[in-house]
C-alpha cells in the first residue's frame, strides 16, 4: 500500500460541492483507504484574476493503485464532475485533482511528475497539508515545517465547514 497526498481545488459550481463530491469519489476507488481530510479553505486564484475564488483541500488515501492508475482515476473524477480542459493555464475548473507525493517516490514521466512541481511554494497546498501530516518530509529531505517557514498564509482563509 502506497500512502499518497491528493490537492484538490475547485471554483466552478458550487466548489464545496464539487469537493465533497471528489471525495467520496476518491474513496470509492478499488483498493483504497481514504485515511484523512484536512478543512476546506478559500484561495485567491493561481494565474488569471478575473476568476472567482477556489476551494482547496488535501485528502491522504492508502492505496494498491500504481501510480498512474491514481492519475487515470483521479482526471475520471475530474471529467465526470464536468471539467473541461481549456488552452488557458490555471483558468477556472469544476475540480482539479493533483498528486502531491506518492510515498517518498520521485516520479518524471510525461503525464506525471510527483512530487507535484509547484506544492512548496502554495499556501493552498502546503497549510492543508500540515493539518493532517504535519511531521513529512519531502523526498528530496525538505520538511514540511521548512517549507511553511518560506511560504506566507497569504490570500488563505480556512473554512468553517466541515469537509464531511
Ligand atoms: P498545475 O499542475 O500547475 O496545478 P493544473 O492542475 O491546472 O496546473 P491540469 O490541467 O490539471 O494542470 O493538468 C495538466 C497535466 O498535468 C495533466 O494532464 C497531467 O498529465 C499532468 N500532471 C503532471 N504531474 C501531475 C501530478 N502530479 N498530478 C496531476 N497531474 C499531473
Ligand atoms: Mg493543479
Ligand atoms: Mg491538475
Amino acid at each position: 500500500m502506497a500512502r499518497v497526498f491528493i490537492g484538490l481545488g475547485s471554483n466552478l459550481a458550487e466548489p464545496l460541492v464539487q469537493l465533497r463530491g471528489a471525495l467520496n469519489a476518491i474513496a470509492a476507488l478499488p483498493g483504497t483507504r481514504l485515511q484523512n481530510t484536512s478543512s476546506f479553505y478559500s484561495s485567491d486564484p493561481l494565474g488569471p484574476q478575473d476568476q472567482p475564488r477556489y476551494v482547496n483541500a488535501v485528502a491522504e488515501i492508502e492505496t494498491s493503485l500504481q501510480p498512474l492508475q491514481v492519475l487515470d482515476a483521479l482526471q475520471a473524477i475530474e471529467l465526470d464532475q464536468g471539467r473541461v480542459r481549456k488552452a488557458e493555464r490555471w483558468g477556472p475548473r469544476t475540480l482539479d485533482l493533483d498528486i502531491l507525493l506518492f510515498d517518498s517516490q520521485r516520479i518524471d514521466l510525461p503525464r506525471l511528475t510527483v512530487p507535484h512541481y509547484h506544492m512548496h511554494a502554495r499556501a493552498f497546498v502546503l497549510y492543508p497539508l500540515a493539518e493532517i501530516a504535519p511531521d513529512l518530509v519531502l523526498p528530496d529531505g525538505r520538511s514540511l515545517n521548512d517549507l511553511l517557514a518560506a511560504c506566507p498564509f497569504t490570500g488563505l482563509e480556512r473554512l468553517a465547514s466541515a469537509p464531511h
